[in-house]
């Protein structure tokens, strides 16, 4: 049997089931893959010489995550069964960055940015894999490593095209980085565990020593940008743009684009998000993936969208579920900094999310529903229980400053 990339390609990207996370192209020893864009999604295709090490198909994260297994090895023991379901953590908060340019700068809150600078600034990463936009066509989304303050905060906020973080992690370990952080969506983090569970390739999978994991409700199609920028922005010409945010402008944030000419146009989140985007371009794969609160990652943090958020002059926070001893560091340490303010929240608050009933229930059933019918599925090696259950939406929010 082939183990090279045509194995690969035949059990996970023909049938469907590539999230476009890069990591093969990023693990390649032989430099042998690269990312290219078919109907304008990133893919992994072949062009150099494929030594058949078979690496590729063992730490891809398309077609199989044995979940259960790679929390063990994270962290030491699994989750306590539960109906509200967000896997191993050790504490739950929500805050914000102390510093205002950096929580305007982000999505939600702007911790993830916060706590990669300060990693940065005091040892305890030398760089950050992260998601960001090509410099020469700002339209399209692009894997960065950023080494210093500015390059971590010119990649704040979401980007909702996907974004092959994981392609870059070969190049980073080259450039001679030992202590690299990596952010992504769940499925960079499955492929980051793999690979550290396996041991390979070892030279780079020792050397990730943070993962902070961003909620994800489900990623979309670029097609679906491109209907908003055509369709409702009236720009048929991606050469107009300039500059483009999926999170713009004050919490929410908003679908912000600025044109060579000085020109701004914005689209209202609400609008693009619930009227393009989610019914629209989802993305395949996301339909089955059922892992919204990124479970294998040392820090997850996400805008968890309950209703009592919204509010006039509200920056927005950010929820963060820590996991591992590696998290706790970073987190304590920034607290004590005070470089980010947080305060416990109920974890199960959580749960009133979109993106919960979207990954664990939603995605949950559909799961089985194809696997019924035999059609090609991921295998999490676990059962989710999607059972419905009362959640209380009108809980109070919590706002008290220290
Ligand atoms: S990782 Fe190994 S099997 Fe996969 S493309 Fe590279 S050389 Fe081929
Ligand atoms: S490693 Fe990632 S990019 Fe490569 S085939 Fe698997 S899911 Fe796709
Ligand atoms: S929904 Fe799952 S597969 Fe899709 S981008 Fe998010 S984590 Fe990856």
């Amino acid at each position: 049997m082939n183990i090279g990339f045509p194995q690969l390609e035949s059990l996970v990207v023909r049938r469907g089931l590539c999230t476009g996370c890069g990591s093969c192209v990023g693990i390649c020893p032989s430099a042998a893959l690269s990312m290219s864009r078919v109907y304008g999604e990133p893919m992994p295709v072949c062009t150099g010489v494929c030594s058949s090490c078979g690496l590729c198909s063992r730490i891809c994260p398309g077609n199989d995550v044995p979940l259960l297994e790679l929390e063990r090895h994270c962290f030491g023991r699994n989750r306590k069964p539960a109906l509200a379901d967000l896997g191993v953590y050790r504490n739950s908060y929500n805050g914000y960055a102390r510093d205002d340019f950096i929580r305007k700068k982000g999505a939600s809150g702007g911790v993830v940015t916060a706590l990669l600078v300060h990693a940065l600034e005091t040892g305890i990463i030398d760089c950050a894999i992260v998601a960001g936009f090509n410099t020469e066509k700002p339209w399209l989304t692009e894997a960065k490593i950023a080494a210093s303050r500015e390059e971590i905060v010119d990649a704040a906020q979401s980007k909702y095209a996907v974004v092959p973080v994981n392609m870059r992690i070969r190049e980073a370990v080259k450039r001679g980085y030992r202590r690299i952080a990596l952010v992504g969506l769940p499925c960079h983090i499955h492929a980051v565990r793999k690979m550290q569970y396996y041991g390979i390739p070892r030279d780079i999978s020792v050397k990730i020593k943070l993962t902070i994991g961003l909620f994800c409700a489900s990623q979309f199609y670029f097609e679906g940008t491109r209907h908003i920028l055509v369709e409702w922005c009236g720009i048929d010409k991606m050469e107009e743009i300039a500059r483009l945010e999926y999170r713009g402008g004050d919490w929410p944030g908003h679908f912000v684009v600025q044109l060579r000419n000085g020109e701004t146009v914005t689209v209202d989140r609400h609008r693009y998000v619930y009227h393009m985007l989610m019914p629209h371009y989802k993305r395949d794969r996301c339909e089955m993936c059922i892992d919204w609160s990124s479970e294998l990652a040392d820090i997850a943090v996400g805008d968890y969208w309950a209703p009592q958020r919204t509010g006039p002059d509200y920056y927005g926070t950010s929820a963060l579920l820590v996991r591992s001893s590696a998290g706790e560091e970073v987190v304590k340490s920034a607290v004590e900094e005070k470089v980010v303010y947080l305060e416990d929240l109920d974890p199960d608050k959580l749960c009133s999310s979109v993106g919960f009933e979207m990954k664990k229930h939603g995605a949950a059933y559909r799961l089985a529903q194809r696997q019924q019918f035999g059609w090609p599925t991921p295998n999490y090696h676990m059962q989710v229980d999607y059972t419905p259950f009362f959640r209380d939406f009108h809980m109070a929010p919590e706002k008290k400053e220290s």
